[in-house]
């Protein structure tokens, strides 16, 4: 999600109300306790033809543990039936408990028993950890309806098989293998997001690989031309950033809504992770023709780019993907140097604006229930930036290239300090910037930044910038050739629809 949005979730009441209720770095499922479980369990997903009802049936490859256990307390919610399927027959599994996530008792099951639930993916409610229909599709957060095995084993690939009505498509959501679709225990770490439906999708090449876009077949946006290049730019943007796309295996969920304007054609994005990453775009109709000019993808793929930052920690998740959503634009083209300074201008100004009553520590943890998106964002991106230029400036590793070497490790949950410390120097000098502000009210200075980057402000508060200035030019061209190139030095074609980048 982004700040901007933020103040127009007032307004843009019913479905944006729904949705609008998550930080939009990915969300963790962290109720399934880790440990050795005895052995994979095979997973068969159907829907029915109304797109209401979910089945999901667990058959274990071998003794059965204690407990099933949903990865969400949404699934609790929208349980329907919980029971053991043997030769056919059905019988009732109990229900632990009435609150918190579903937790069916398993123990005593033998092995060719499985344990089918039927989950309604059709209730209203649960924002982002719900579902949300549109134009023929239901797209649903795993955290509605994903349960697994507890304790589940690191190691193990689960297969998933899939059966869905004539008509009706899923999209790609978990990992493919020789041996088909499985899920991990990534699945079981993060919320991610599925689409089933009457589905367009799109299969294309991006650095590194593939990303699908999925789009209801009904829908104005899924035969738009402009809906394949808004993200092939974005993808091409991101890559820049480690130089290597997260989009190579992405999948973007596009819901359309019947309102907006060409101004904003992204009303509401978020990022999912798991076994694979997903991306879920709320795309204003109205303006399908102006998603070129859309800021939101490129946000949420920097968000993939990075490890997980618990969301009590949303001023450097989402400090990381403001500033960068700006500057990886500049330097893909997508929009002029200026327009990003002035950009990022424009956003702290608003943060600043923001009346503070706690510290910056203190609002990230709090930010949801007080909805200071703005200021969490802005004062977020401010740090981020300072720090960008505090190490370029200092003639140390750009920002850039420290969130690179952190590539590997994006499937990983880390705290801010984790990270920044992961980030930082021997000597400290980014914990330092950071300590500087974080357990602030006010709004962080950006003053040396802008003295570094010559930039002022006039008398009426416009932003001047100087003719030239090495260290802002340094920024908006690192990584200008990736932008525009994904850094892909030969192409296998692995599909007529979609190559990947090798040599990279
Ligand atoms: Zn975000």
């Amino acid at each position: 999600m982004k700040a901007a949005r933020v103040a127009r979730v007032g307004a843009c009441a019913g479905v944006c109300a729904s949705v609008v209720l998550g930080a939009c770095g990915a969300r963790p499922a962290p109720s399934v306790a880790r440990g050795p479980s005895l052995s994979p369990t095979r997973y068969e997903i159907a829907i029915d033809p109304s797109l209401e009802r979910l089945t999901e049936t667990l058959c274990s490859e071998g003794p059965w543990t204690d407990r099933v256990v949903s990865i969400h307390e949404e699934a609790r919610a929208r349980l329907v039936t919980a029971s053991i399927v043997r030769g056919g027959v059905e019988r009732p599994l109990r229900v632990e408990g009435t609150d918190g996530p579903l937790a069916i008792t398993t123990a005593g099951l033998a092995p060719s028993e499985c344990v089918r639930l039927v989950l309604d993916v059709a209730r209203a409610g649960g924002g982002m950890d719900g579902c949300l229909g549109r134009a023929g599709v239901v797209t649903c957060a795993t955290s509605a309806w994903l349960v697994a095995a507890e304790p589940w084993r690191t190691s193990s690939r689960h297969r998933v098989t899939f059966t869905l009505p004539e008509g009706v498509a899923v999209s790609p959501i978990f990992g493919e293998d020789e041996g088909g679709t499985f899920l991990d225990e990534r699945a079981f770490r993060y919320v991610g997001y599925v689409s089933f439906g009457d589905l367009v999708q799109h299969e294309i090449t991006v650095p590194g690989g593939c990303a699908h876009v999925v789009a209801p077949a009904r829908s104005e946006v899924a035969s738009s031309p402009h809906l394949v290049p808004w993200v092939e730019r974005a993808s091409r943007a991101s890559a820049a950033l480690t130089g290597l796309s997260t989009a190579r295996d992405v999948t973007i969920s596009v819901l359309p809504v019947p309102m907006g304007s060409a101004a904003e054609p992204v009303l509401f994005g978020m990022a999912g992770r798991g076994t694979r990453p997903s991306v879920i775009a709320l795309v204003a109709e109205p303006a399908v023709p102006t998603l070129e000019t859309d800021w939101t993808l490129v946000h949420e793929l920097v968000h993939l780019s990075v490890p997980y930052v618990p969301v009590e920690d949303a001023w450097l998740s989402e400090g990381i993907a403001t500033y960068y959503q700006e500057i990886l634009r500049a330097r893909a083209g997508m929009q002029s140097a200026e327009e990003a300074w002035r950009a990022l201008d424009r956003g702290v100004s608003r943060g600043a604006a923001e009346p503070a009553r706690d510290t910056l520590r203190e609002a990230s943890r709090g930010m949801r229930e007080s909805r200071a998106f703005t200021r969490v964002y802005w004062a977020g991106a401010a740090i981020v930036w300072m720090l960008d230029v505090v190490s370029r400036a200092s003639g140390r590793e750009s920002l850039d290239a420290r969130i690179a070497r952190l590539e590997a490790r994006r499937d990983e949950t880390m705290s801010a300090d984790a990270l920044i410390a992961a980030l930082d120097d021997e000597d400290g000098t980014l914990r330092a910037l950071v300590d500087r502000w974080l357990d602030e009210e006010e709004f962080p200075d950006l003053g040396d930044v802008y003295e570094a980057l010559s930039l002022s402000h006039d008398a009426n508060g416009e932003l001047v910038l100087s003719l030239r200035n090495s260290l802002r030019e340094s920024i908006v061209n690192d990584g200008r050739s990736a932008a525009s190139n994904g850094r892909c030095s030969r192409v296998v074609l692995t599909s007529p629809a979609c190559g990947s980048c090798s040599n990279l």
